[in-house]
């Protein structure tokens, strides 16, 4: 079961005379009615037991084990995509004669308290580079590294940044894609990174490049999305 996905558990209940129902989830007491709303706020395995009492007394369902496990890369992406999308045109229109950016998203389960929506994000936005600049970057500050069963956390399940738009350049060709400084994020987390389409430019230097021609060209199109890091937050 994807962690942060609603699902629906139905514990049978032993219909006669009840006058009560609670539960339990992983040994501790969970309130009490005739449904139980609860969030898992880590991954990892809960087992749900109901607690019924009669007139005969207390007894118990059998119990129901669930395993939530952080979402895959192509779950990741299919959540975030039109976002992806949105950033890269967002970097195009941000861009001027004279000064272009980066944009990031950090793509995370929100499961604190106030985690509303749960597919959480925040979005970054690099300095002002200039053309001439040769490197690039945009940087990903105040993420919160994890959470635990009790209180939940903000957990980041995905990267992403656009490469810098590059409309309003004159003169040389630049490489798109991944660079070289794009690292993996590690623990198993997807990245991606946004860029133009190489075939719309020219290869430079052995390099699928981009020309301000082909940039004008690529204006009105999604950006190119590559893929790296890992296939799903590990732990
Ligand atoms: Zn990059």
């Amino acid at each position: 079961m994807t962690f942060a996905e609603i699902v629906y558990i139905v514990i049978m209940v032993y219909r006669g005379n009840i006058q009560e129902v609670s539960y339990s989830i992983n040994g501790y007491d969970f309130g009490e009615g005739l449904s139980c709303n609860a969030m898992a706020k880590a991954p990892g395995t809960y087992t749900i037991t109901a607690h019924t009492l009669s007139r005969d007394g207390y007894s118990f369902t059998n119990s129901i084990s669930v395993t939530f496990r952080f979402p895959n890369a192509d779950e990741v992406k299919a959540k975030y995509l039109s976002q992806m999308n949105a950033l890269w045109f967002k970097s195009i229109a941000a861009a001027n004669e004279t000064d272009t950016y980066e944009f990031g998203l950090a793509m995370i389960i929100n499961t604190t308290e106030n985690g509303d929506p749960v597919y959480d994000k925040k979005e970054f936005q690099s300095e002002a580079f200039s053309y001439s600049d040769t490197e690039w970057g945009v940087e990903f500050t105040g993420l919160i590294a994890a959470g635990d069963h009790i209180f939940g956390g903000m957990w980041t399940i995905g990267l992403f940044h656009t490469h810098p738009s590059w409309q309003h350049y004159g003169d040389e060709a630049r490489a798109v894609g991944k660079s070289t400084e794009d690292e993996d994020p590690g623990n198993g987390i997807p990245a991606w990174v946004m860029d133009y389409h190489p075939e719309k430019g020219v290869y430079a230097q052995g390099l699928p490049a981009i020309t301000p021609r082909g940039a004008s060209l690529a204006r009105n199109s999604p950006g190119k999305l590559e893929q790296y890091g890992g296939n799903g937050r590990i732990n």
